[in-house]
């Protein structure tokens, strides 16, 4: 007889085309060896050109579905992703208190979706705050890129120095833990990098974590699937540093097998 595997939770948006939000999350899940269960936040309609519009779930709704996995088959480790809006982030807060998520328990992983990649909104502009004072405080890790950095402690990050800054003022709001994912740093500094490093701050230390940069134009629901082999590896019982180190494994592969498909920005892939 098979033995049950560990099981995260996804708590988060679908996306229609496959690529990123919940359906990114349970892919990771599954390739990194747990099983993947979810709480869906909001409905969106997106497809490879982008998001044209989303519905968000009740949160009485996305309560119920946390409580019920945790009470059937239990949560090893949870994730969040979009949550559209600070009645759904109260109800989540809510509902993972109840269960033990994020109490130290259970780790809780916060990755602070705000907007997608072609600049749709993804959380409401006065959500930011419910990040701030609601989740923050309840992460043990959060996995904000650098647009979401910007957003959440207004610090612009073009080097070590201002990663280092980010963290801290992360940490100030209560995050246990910090990564901050440096993949569109080229972007934001306007100079070539030929690695993309990720710098993990976590009870006095920093770590770094780099791999070859990838020029690859499908690069679709690559935040979320870091986070989520991050939170895989979590829910495997791994320590923070062993559990982002299989999340940058699983992303650096999953740009290389990254593929087209539809007019738009195909997905980083786990099929490999
Ligand atoms: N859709 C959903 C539901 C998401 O959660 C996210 C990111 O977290 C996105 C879309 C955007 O992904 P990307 O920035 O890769 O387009």
């Amino acid at each position: 007889m098979s033995t049950s595997p560990p099981v995260a939770l996804s708590i988060a948006g679908t996306d229609s085309g496959g690529g990123a939000g919940m359906t990114a999350d349970v892919r990771a899940f599954a390739a990194c060896g747990v099983h993947g269960s979810v709480a869906v936040t909001a409905v969106t309609v997106q497809d490879s050109l982008g998001v044209s519009g989303f519905h968000p779930v009740p949160p009485d709704v996305v309560a119920a579905q946390i409580r019920t996995v945790a009470g059937d088959m239990g949560v090893d480790a949870a994730k969040t992703g979009m949550l559209a809006s600070t009645e759904i982030i109260e109800a989540v807060v809510g509902a993972c208190d109840e269960v033990g998520i994020g109490s130290g328990r259970i780790p809780f992983v916060v990755d602070p979706v705000a907007a997608s990649m072609h600049g749709s909104p993804l959380l409401a502009d006065d959500a930011l705050d419910a990040v701030r004072t609601l989740l923050l405080p309840r992460a043990t890790l959060v996995t904000p890129n650098l647009d979401e950095i910007a957003l959440l402690v207004d610090v612009k990050v073009v080097d070590d120095a201002s990663a280092r800054e980010a963290a801290t003022a992360l940490h100030a709001l209560g995050a246990r833990a910090v990564l901050v994912k440096g993949g569109h740093l080229e972007a934001v500094s306007g100079r070539r990098q030929e690695q993309c490093v990720d710098l993990l701050s976590v009870d006095g230390d920093l770590h770094e974590f780099r791999s070859p940069r990838l020029d690859r134009p499908h690069t679709h629901g690559g935040g979320d699937s870091l986070a989520s082999a991050v939170t895989a590896g979590l829910a495997r019982g791994m320590s923070l540093v062993d559990a982002v180190a299989l999340g940058k494994r699983y992303i650096t592969k999953a740009v290389e097998h990254s593929y087209p498909l539809g007019a738009g920005h195909g997905p980083v892939s786990s099929l490999w």
